[in-house]
């Protein structure tokens, strides 16, 4: 039997980090992962002469070294950042919504965004700059957070962070009304949510602003290679630091002790791994349903009211002409039917009702992406319920082609490109190609949905009580910083470093 100090399970944008962080802390450290590559979600994959990003629209909160960001700053710490290529991302996006006839593109930049808003919304400068002091307040109180291992003190928080603790349990619209801010701008500043993947009735405030304040801040970055670069980074770091990583190897057991603590992993080659501690980058529900024995009934009572988020489907499209000659031309575009959120949920349960996309041309972040006189988009959308589950089989592909057509079309109509006639290759994900893909129950793609009680406050709060299983923690989308690229890497830090400080505590 091989002993490990650490398990990492899932070789994830969480595990990865987590991984870091345990070989960092001195401990020995194995990450297994089912696939022969790295990275889940943040990957690519190839298509004639096209390399397609895999899940990646832009990454937040990275800045420049000079003006670090919370993920640039993290990278530096785990010794990643400079095997990467980084390109910045021209502007933060542009919304187009069909009841409310809306159509802007918004820069990158505080100032800037606050005088476009102004431009678009004139009398709304007042409340969108409130906005953004209050949303640096919370990213000052979650930095301070974060850098107490989410022990806070109260009064601390209380005299440095009053604004932060006194909107804490508020929703977005709640709060953007209290600021008096102008419909149309809330219509524009609402533009993100889908990234969220909840609406914002159900999503707390603190989580919406902490967001759009990481991405106005300092801009978005993209690694020129694709996500798969800060992936490929990763294990080689993870190499460098004395650590083993298995591909092809799924970990289908975690072991645990007389106490109901863990107490060893087996994969599915049947080995035994004996260790105290499992960082487990994949679903809580995935892990108690299915690889352990004996889980609290705290623990399943708290893992069964969470609600899943949404279930993904993305079209890549290589196109045979240049963004220029399509009229392609913003990096990114996020079109709704309507900029109510709550009506916009409810129609995304179905694929009947789901006209929502949020569309990337890589090409305008990087020219070079594809071959010259070419570029590649991809459609994202997401799905508030489970039906791609009511699809027969008999009708899988023909779904497919149904909810692409739409997408073309949609794209089309809202923006004047002409995308269709050029299509040289097309690859279309589906929730059954994201389940199988990472193994995430329905094909979610962000974890547990954000509600006002299972949000990032209330879950960087319950950390301590949600630890229930000694040597257990979770790292990635479904875990404490809820889903997305650089929240997945941060759960990774808090998880790892958790874990290392277990490991020390114990002797
Ligand atoms: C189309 C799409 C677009 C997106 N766009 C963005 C975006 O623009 N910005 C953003 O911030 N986020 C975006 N996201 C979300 C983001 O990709 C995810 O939130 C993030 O990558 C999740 O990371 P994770 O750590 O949870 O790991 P995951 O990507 O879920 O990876 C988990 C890994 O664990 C492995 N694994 C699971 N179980 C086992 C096991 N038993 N044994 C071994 N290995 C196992 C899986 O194979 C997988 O590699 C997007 C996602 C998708 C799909």
């Amino acid at each position: 039997m091989t002993k490990y100090d650490a398990v990492v399970i899932g070789a994830g944008n969480g595990g990865l980090v987590a991984a870091i962080r345990l070989l960092q802390g001195g401990l020995k450290t194995l990450i297994v992962e089912k696939h022969n590559l790295p990275g889940g979600f943040a990957t690519s994959f190839c298509r004639g002469r096209f390399e397609f990003e895999a899940s990646l629209h832009e990454l937040n909160d990275f800045g420049a070294p000079d003006n670090a960001g919370d993920v640039r700053v993290l990278f530096d710490e785990l010794g990643v950042t400079d095997k990467i290529e980084w390109l910045p991302i021209p502007e933060a996006y542009r919304v187009i919504a069909r009841s409310e006839n809306l159509d802007a593109t918004m820069p990158f930049g505080v100032e800037a965004f606050i005088a476009k808003m102004e431009a678009y919304v004139p009398g709304s400068r007042e409340s969108v700059t409130k906005f953004f002091e209050l949303a640096e307040e919370i990213r000052l109180a979650q930095a301070y957070s974060s850098s107490v291992n989410g022990q806070t003190d109260s009064k601390y928080m209380v005299a440095n962070y009053g604004n932060f603790v006194r909107c804490g349990s508020y929703s977005v619209n709640q709060v953007l009304k209290t600021l008096k801010m102008p419909q149309k701008a809330i219509d524009i500043l609402s533009a993100y949510w889908c990234y969220l993947g909840a609406n914002l009735d159900d999503m707390s405030f603190i989580h919406y602003a902490s967001m759009v304040n990481r991405y106005i801040l300092r801009g978005a970055a993209m690694p020129k290679m694709r996500s798969h670069e800060i992936s490929l980074a990763m294990v080689e770091r993870i190499r460098e630091l004395g650590g083993d990583v298995l591909f092809n190897t799924e970990a289908v057991r975690i072991l645990t002790d007389a106490e109901g603590g863990v107490s060893g992993v087996i994969l599915d080659d049947g080995t035994e791994i004996a260790t105290r501690h499992v960082v487990a980058n994949c679903a809580p529900h995935v892990v108690y349903g299915r690889m352990m024995d004996k889980v609290p009934e705290a623990e399943i009572r708290a893992t069964n009211a969470r609600k899943f988020a949404g279930r993904g489907f993305t079209m890549f499209l290589g196109l045979d002409r240049d963004a220029d000659e399509l009229g392609i031309e913003n990096h990114n575009y996020f079109l709704y039917d309507t900029m109510d959120s709550v009506k916009q949920y409810d129609r995304m349960r179905t694929i009947a009702d789901n006209d929502v996309q949020a569309t990337v041309c890589l090409n305008r972040a990087f020219p070079g992406c594809s071959p010259e006189g070419t570029c590649m988009m991809y459609f994202t959308t997401l799905y508030m319920s489970d039906d791609w589950a009511n699809v027969k089989a008999e009708d899988y592909f023909k779904t497919k082609d149904y909810v692409a057509d739409k997408m073309i079309a949609r794209f089309e109509r809202d923006t004047g490109a002409k995308i269709r006639d050029h299509i040289e290759e097309i690859s279309v994900a589906t929730p059954m190609t994201y389940a199988r893909y990472c193994g995430h129950p329905q094909g979610v793609i962000y974890g547990y949905e954000s509600q006002y009680w299972d949000g990032l406050m209330p879950r960087l709060q319950m950390m301590a009580e949600d630890h229930r299983i000694r040597g257990l923690r979770f790292a990635g989308g479904y875990s404490m910083r809820l889903s997305g690229y650089s929240s997945a890497y941060f759960s990774g830090d808090i998880s790892g470093r958790q874990t290392v400080g277990d490991f020390k505590r114990e002797g």
